[in-house]
């Protein structure tokens, strides 16, 4: 038993950094155990927070009494907790905020009138669901008959032996007055239970066995096996090519954990993105999986989640957050094509989930297998550093060949298809296969110019161009969705003339149409893809081979495995180079590497057509090429001569205002603050700014930012705590910090 303390612990998740004391009353000694939610008194509001652990200081005078514990149970272990822990302290953030954002929104307290506002309901937001079961009683048959309807449904009670209320709906329509009936007469029992939502509903899936591997596949595993029967901590980067077996060793990897009576936690970018995935699990283990990301109901999360605390699930599934599962006794943690940035949450809680992925195992003692065919230019060098043992699959299975690939210069050709790849397309429709067209930016065109003045349409709120959509007949802002119609006229000059500039993936879908009338062509972007399982849908469409072609932007390019696909087109490989990024490089290498690796998979050979302003530009070249050594060369030298990751760590302070001059001022006078706090502390650090954020502008808000390099991160920490503790709060300004930041636009 534990003992009650009579001074606790708690953490509001407001963005505080200080957590609070609070007194327990007689009547709750026993129930206000750390890990649990209290309704607590804050000024004049009542909040929830969460129970950290008694306190021991009782020299504090006055403190307030708890009024309501909100869990029967803990939420969390004391080694999630020291997780958790540090999550906060490497991300300098609340530990409040950390808590609510590890646990499923189903659970905090949502009020209507505002989060942890006062008139917070007493439990959790959600509520479990709960079912009614029915099974028969032997009892003889009655002297009185119930119907005719009410001896079918009895009949199929008996038969089962056990049925749910769900399915004698489904089945007899409205049997309420029959069921109460045949209660009645002592011929069934019905009793309440506990369901769960379950995500995989509408599934069902054939069983398959595992493959035998071939030898890279099998030195591999053998590496990760090995870890694991040594219950240690061996973080592993899997480095094999696209379409070279990696998840048939995630999946015996994870079969050998089991019978360790061990779990397993798998990573995956977007997990709406990649429904084969999560299928090819179940076909293997059947039961036991979970699945954890944003596409599910809160209801249908917060069930997942209750299933995994009570280890109900030995495989959990999921995006980003699945690195704060409940789930206990992890022996291998899993992260799938980890260089994707989808894995770090741009906004509240900033982390990275392939990096705490990392962290998490290191406290479990478990293993991690970081998977890819593009490996971060960061995860390349802590291989050869020794800091992440490289196991790599150098090959396709069965031998199959990396597909041909052609660079098609595209200087000063007008086309959006070239005659090279509009002849291949045609004779690959003809021979019944299937193609894939590949354009990273969606819309019809890429924004409208006025004739007359030439000013581009760009939006009011943000500095950045509308997309023109047709269908939609709107020009669009991508970034805070403000719309006009469109074409419509210039706002500049009046003007009604517009010209249509650049090719979104609407207006390429067009052309293929007219290219090729007869083939049945899908779009596959955020336009089409915004309805729950429309993404299932169109991928589905592609593997039964109802569809030729697929066109869309990057979500095409992501782990899909389409073996009737043999050939790959690239519109405009330079789209993603543009970017004002250091890694503009890599992610257009990654990106173009994965395109091409949808080619080919399956028996007949893939072929690749890229269309590039440059094809010399080196990441476009050696993607091409399949040149991936000389490729994180090249990167790993600019780096190091730009002073960028993996040679530097990076933290970005960000400052945003309606106010340009709010955010000017505040800017400069953090930027001076730095200066003196880096003077004091004697730290190496560049600190570089205040500049406007590429995007200057964006939902009326004006953005400036200082970005820190630093040759240590414990010198970074140290900086940023101090300027934390020095610097004013403004009610004008947000300041952001972001630790280890991936998209600096
Ligand atoms: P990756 O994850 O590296 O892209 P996959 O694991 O999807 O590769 O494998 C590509 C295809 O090859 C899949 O259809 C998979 O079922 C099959 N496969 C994987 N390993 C083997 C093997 N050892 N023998 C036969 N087929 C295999
Ligand atoms: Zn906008």
């Amino acid at each position: 038993m534990t003992q009650t303390p009579h001074i606790i612990e708690v953490a509001i998740p407001l963005h505080l950094e200080k957590t609070f004391h609070y007194l327990v009353p007689e009547n709750l000694f026993g129930e206000a155990l750390p890990g649990r939610r209290a309704l607590v008194p804050f000024g004049r509001r009542k909040l929830t927070g969460y129970i950290l652990g008694s306190a021991s200081d009782s020299s504090i005078p006055n403190l307030k009494e708890i009024l309501e514990v909100l869990d029967s149970e803990p939420l969390w272990t004391a080694k999630e907790y020291e997780f958790f822990r540090w999550v906060a302290s490497y991300y300098l953030h609340y530990v409040g905020d950390v808590l609510k954002t590890a646990l499923p929104t189903g659970i905090n307290l949502q009020t209507r009138r505002g989060e942890y506002g006062e008139d917070a309901p007493l439990t959790g937001g959600k509520s479990p669901r709960r079912e009614k079961f029915y099974t028969p009683l032997p009892s003889p048959e009655p002297d009185r008959s119930p119907g005719a309807k009410a001896l079918e449904i009895l009949a199929v009670i008996r038969e089962s032996g056990d049925i749910s209320s769900a399915i004698l709906r489904k089945r007899f329509g409205n049997c309420t007055p029959q069921i109460k009936r045949l209660g009645e007469l002592g011929l069934i029992r019905g009793e309440e239970r506990e369901v769960y939502r379950d995500p995989f509903k509408n599934h069902t899936v054939q069983r398959d066995t595992p493959r035998i591997l071939h030898t890279h596949q099998k030195n591999a595993l053998d590496a990760i096996t090995s870890a694991l029967d040594h219950s240690s901590f061996v973080p592993f980067l899997l480095y094999g090519v696209t379409g070279s077996g990696k998840t048939e060793i995630y999946l015996q990897a994870i079969s050998h954990a089991l019978a360790m009576g061990k779990s397993a936690l798998v990573l995956v970018p977007e997990i709406a993105l990649t429904p084969q995935l999560t299928g090819r699990f179940q076909a293997r283990f059947g039961g036991g999986i979970a699945i954890l990301h944003s596409g599910l109901s809160d209801g249908e999360r917060y069930d997942e989640w209750r299933r995994i605390r009570r280890g109900l699930a030995n495989i959990v599934i999921g995006a980003r957050s699945a690195v704060f599962a409940p789930l206990e006794k992890i022996g291998i943690i899993i992260v799938d094509e980890e260089h994707e940035s989808s894995f770090k949450q741009s906004d509240g809680l900033r982390y990275n989930a392939r990096d705490l992925a990392l962290v998490r195992s290191k406290m479990e003692g478990a293993a991690v297998v970081l998977g890819s065919a593009t490996p971060l230019v960061t995860s390349i060098h802590a291989a050869h550093e020794g800091r992440l043992t490289l196991l790599e699959l150098p090959e396709r299975v069965e031998n199959r060949p990396m597909p041909a690939v052609e660079l098609i210069p595209m200087k000063g050709i007008k086309e959006t298809i070239s005659s090279q790849l509009a002849l291949l397309l045609t004779e690959t429709f003809e021979k019944g296969e299937q193609a894939i067209v590949f354009l990273n930016r969606r819309g019809f065109a890429t924004f409208l110019v006025c004739g007359e003045c030439g000013q581009p349409l760009s939006c009011p709120n943000c500095t950045v161009t509308l997309t023109y959509h047709r269908q939609r007949g709107q020009s669009v802002c991508h970034y805070c969705d403000y719309a006009v119609p469109a074409p419509g006229t210039c706002p500049a000059c009046g003007a009604h003339e517009l010209k249509e500039l650049g090719a979104g993936t609407e207006k390429l879908e067009h052309f293929l149409k007219e290219l090729l009338s007869e083939a049945r062509i899908l779009r596959m972007d955020s336009d089409t893809t915004s309805g729950k399982g429309s993404h299932e849908r169109l991928l589905a469409k592609m593997n039964d081979g109802t569809a030729d072609i697929l066109t869309g932007t990057q979500m095409i390019a992501k782990g899909h495995d389409f073996p009737g696909v043999t050939l790959v087109g690239v519109i405009n490989a330079e789209a993603s180079l543009g970017m004002p990024d250091f890694r503009a490089a890599e992610r257009t290498y990654q990106l173009l590497s994965q395109v091409i690796g949808r080619a080919g998979r399956g028996e007949k050979p893939g072929r690749v057509l890229i269309q590039a302003i440059d094809p010399e530009q080196y990441a476009i070249c050696a993607a091409a090429t399949h040149d991936a050594t000389g490729f994180y060369k090249q990167e790993l030298e600019f780096r190091e001569e730009a002073g960028y990751p993996p040679f530097a760590f990076l933290a970005a302070i960000g400052f945003s205002a309606i106010s340009e001059e709010a955010v000017t001022e505040q800017s400069e006078q953090s930027a001076r603050v730095l200066a003196l706090i880096k003077k004091d502390l004697k730290v190496r650090i560049e600190i570089l700014g205040p500049a406007p954020s590429p995007i200057y502008r964006l939902r009326g808000r004006f953005r400036r930012q200082i970005l820190l390099k630093a040759k240590t991160r414990t010198d970074l920490h140290r900086l940023i705590l101090a300027f934390r503790e020095k610097s004013r709060s403004s009610s004008m300004v947000r300041v952001t910090i972001d630790i280890d930041p991936l998209e600096l636009m």
